[in-house]
């Protein structure tokens, strides 16, 4: 068994230390059963790791074993209308591959660097263009996991509550050790920005969600704009080549990060963070012309990966998701909070907020749109002084404001807040986890004080 035992690695990051006093990266299912069973050699919580880009304590091994699923790292094959890969693989790579063959997942995230392991067990919400399916893990049609008791079982679709659970499983009812995906032929995507006031967006946000696409909102909170934009898939939209690398340049590379559509963006593209600190409102106007334009690409052309160290980019989001109906009001409202809070505690949280809209989807029992149609609010920074704390109020904010929040990319969350959110679907999880992993041998503190 090669489980190459590193002990005391010390791994202290600020903010999101995982603290395992042993790393193992087992190289078969075998090995994986074998640290299971095994609490003396591999004390407990063994905590499995992706990619380990989380943003929350969810991967935190407290001292026990961090159990890294790099060496899994294969795409096993293509069955009809499926792909399977092992958990280690990252997204960026799979959607490559994908690519290579004029496939693409039901949805492609913006970043990439996250494992497959992770996207079937966690909290990955994507704008969506219909129900059921507006989070990663809703592509996933099967997985094959070890039990804390180091058994191997294989969860298929047709166990649909099973299905559900395990989605949202985080690490805490087994090592996914394989995963297959939906796939789709891949297909051009129209993608088109139009900027509004608050009180403009507001007039026409009925028109807005009830059109067609997958919607993304960039919102500047102390500039009073909403930049819209829609993604259309359209098979009959012809994308040429030059168009495309003009897209890349001048859209992802340039639109799309003074937009600040999200945080990763500004991390993967070097100069950018001053900028957008800076200039994200000139860049915004100045951006406009081009972007209302519309663009045509495929998926994945608008993937970006972060830093190599995940420890460079994990200061750097939160993410809660509100019902869609009262997004303009809440848009409001979070404005005036955003600037009442840098009126007292001279702290303004620069970045543009980005927020999608999630269609409503059960296929996870955690999913943020379990109830109906939502839209996120995302607020980012570039890990200046003073986030942190806005973050802990944000909280606040959100959870009056009915939001629903996340355990692996939602920052100092409270156990009020996630049982205000998530109640009885909380205590269902909590009590199937006990009756799994009776010996807590999966579960870390961030877990025990969440779930319980
Ligand atoms: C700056 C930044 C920007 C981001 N932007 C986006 C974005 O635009 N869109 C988006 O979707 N995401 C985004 N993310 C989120 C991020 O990509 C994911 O939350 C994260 O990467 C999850 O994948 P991972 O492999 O890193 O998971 P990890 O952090 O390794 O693990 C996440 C959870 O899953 C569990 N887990 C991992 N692997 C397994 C396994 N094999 N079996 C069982 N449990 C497992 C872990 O124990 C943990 O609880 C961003 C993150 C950062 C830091």
């Amino acid at each position: 068994m090669a489980l190459n035992g590193t002990r005391f690695p010390g791994a202290s990051r600020p903010g999101l230390q995982r603290r395992p006093r042993i790393t193992v990266r087992p190289r078969t299912v075998e090995d994986v059963a074998a640290i299971l069973v095994n609490p003396k050699a591999h004390p407990s919580p063994v905590r499995p790791i992706g990619a380990d880009y989380s943003i929350t304590r969810c991967a935190n091994t407290d001292g026990g074993t961090a159990l890294h699923l790099d060496a899994f790292d294969k795409i096993l094959g293509y069955d009809e209308g499926c792909v399977r890969v092992q958990a280690g693989v990252r997204v960026a790579a799979l959607v490559r591959a994908l690519a290579e063959r004029g496939l693409e997942l039901p949805l492609t995230p913006e970043i990439g660097n996250m494992s497959v392991g992770a996207l079937a067990v966690s909290t990955l919400p994507q704008p969506s263009y219909r129900e059921d399916c507006a989070q990663m893990a809703a592509c996933v049609t099967e997985i094959k996991l070890v039990t804390p008791q180091g058994r191997q079982i294989t969860v298929t679709e047709r166990d649909r509550d099973l299905m559900r659970v395990l989605r949202s499983s985080h690490g805490l009812l087994g090592v996914v050790h394989e995963v297959s995906l939906r796939v789709e032929p891949a297909t051009p995507v129209k993608i088109e920005y139009r900027n509004h006031t608050f009180a403009e967006f507001a007039g026409r946000y009925a028109r807005i969600v009830e059109s067609p696409g997958a919607l993304r909102f960039h919102v500047a909170p102390f500039s009073d704009r909403v930049t819209v934009e829609r993604r259309l898939r359209d098979p009959d939209e012809s994308v040429t080549r030059s168009g495309i690398w003009q897209i890349r340049q001048s859209v992802m590379r340039n639109v799309l990060p003074a937009f600040g559509s999200s945080i990763g963006s500004v991390l993967a593209t070097p100069g950018l963070r001053s900028a957008v600190l800076t200039g994200v409102h000139r860049a915004l106007h100045a951006a406009q012309p081009r972007a209302a334009r519309g663009v045509v690409m495929y998926a994945h052309e608008w993937m970006r990966e972060l830093p190599a160290d995940p420890a460079k980019a994990r200061h750097a989001y939160s993410l809660w998701a509100f019902p869609q109906a009262d997004f303009p009001k809440l848009l409001e409202d979070y404005a005036a909070f955003c600037n009442a809070h840098q009126k007292r505690y001279r702290y303004r949280c620069n970045l543009v907020t980005v927020a999608s809209r999630l269609h409503r989807d059960r296929s996870a029992l955690f999913s943020p749109s379990h109830a109906g149609d939502r839209v996120t609010l995302e607020p980012s920074s570039p890990g200046d002084p003073g986030f942190e704390d806005f973050l802990i109020d944000f909280n606040e904010f959100a959870s009056n404001a009915g939001g629903t929040p996340t355990l692996n990319q939602t920052r100092a969350l409270t156990v009020e807040q996630l049982t205000r959110a998530l109640g009885e679907r909380a205590r269902l999880f909590a009590a199937l986890r006990r009756r799994t992993d009776p010996a807590n041998r999966m579960r870390n503190s961030y877990f025990a004080q969440l779930l319980g």
